[in-house]
């Protein structure tokens, strides 16, 4: 099944209030391209004044709490996004399962507890390069989406309408500058989505699959042309309008 392409920038721990600049050069830019959905996942600090000052693309969070709320100093969680006006949220990115020892049972329950907040999920999966090396990239990502994706009524009617992505993203990839050959891109996907499908049945198909890991302007419509590929998930590239609208342009 064809998919509108979903190009999203992630912001990682960059940006303060002057970046909000570059947020308004993409929304504008982003009317150029209305077959195209577009969204930035800024960090917490900046999700409201990037609400308030942009309607024309997404805004997300790159994390939540699996709480509602509660005693957890440093923590945000789902329904704090969602009142902030944010629509979306990344989760189980590889920053965060290493830096904060994440696993695909956590992810999964962030998942469900932010459909529960009304907001949809990118779910991240995606093998290291000892993993990849090994032989067991199929294997390592196919045990990531069965662990980490939504489950129940709420991610069934979250998935019919289009509010679960996943994010394929090579840990060896991402901000490394290295690009996974578009042949183990189509590979990968194609086993990201027999995953989808095993555990969704056939609305599984609706489900985007984005490739992450170094996209950039040179590289955007190779990838973004590879059978399976839904849109992009993007990092060191969505930080400025020059570097990320050109991706967008190679999606729409
Ligand atoms: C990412 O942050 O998800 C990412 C893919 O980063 P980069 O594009 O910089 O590799």
């Amino acid at each position: 099944m064809p998919h509108r392409p979903y190009i999203v920038g992630n912001w990682k721990m960059n940006g303060t209030r002057a970046m909000l600049a570059e947020a308004r050069a993409i929304a504008r830019g982003a009317a150029r391209y209305p077959d195209v959905d577009i969204a930035l996942a800024p960090p917490f600090t900046l999700i409201g004044a990037l609400r308030a000052e942009v309607s024309e693309i997404g805004v997300g969070g790159q994390d939540c709490h699996v709480a509602v709320k509660g005693a957890h100093t440093g923590d945000v969680s789902a329904a704090m996004l969602a009142d902030i006006g944010a629509d979306f949220v990344i989760l189980g990115h590889s920053e965060r399962r290493k830096d904060h020892g994440e696993g695909d049972a956590l992810i999964r329950a962030k998942a469900e507890a932010a459909l529960a907040a009304g907001l949809g999920v990118i779910v991240c999966v995606g093998e290291t390069l000892e993993e990849r090396d090994g032989g067991k990239a199929e294997a390592v990502v196919s045990g990531q989406v069965d662990g980490s994706i939504p489950l129940g009524d709420a991610a069934a009617e979250a998935v019919a309408t289009g509010k679960v992505a996943v994010a394929y993203e090579p840990v060896w990839a991402i901000g490394t500058g290295r690009v996974a050959a578009v042949e183990d891109v189509v590979a990968m996907h194609a086993a990201v989505r027999a995953r989808l499908v095993a555990a969704y049945g056939e609305a599984g198909e609706k489900v985007r699959i984005l490739y992450g890991g170094s996209v950039n302007a040179g590289n955007a419509a190779d990838l973004l042309a590879a059978e399976g590929v839904g849109g992009a998930l993007v990092g060191g590239a969505s930080l400025t309008a020059d570097a990320f609208l050109p991706i967008v342009a190679a999606a729409g």
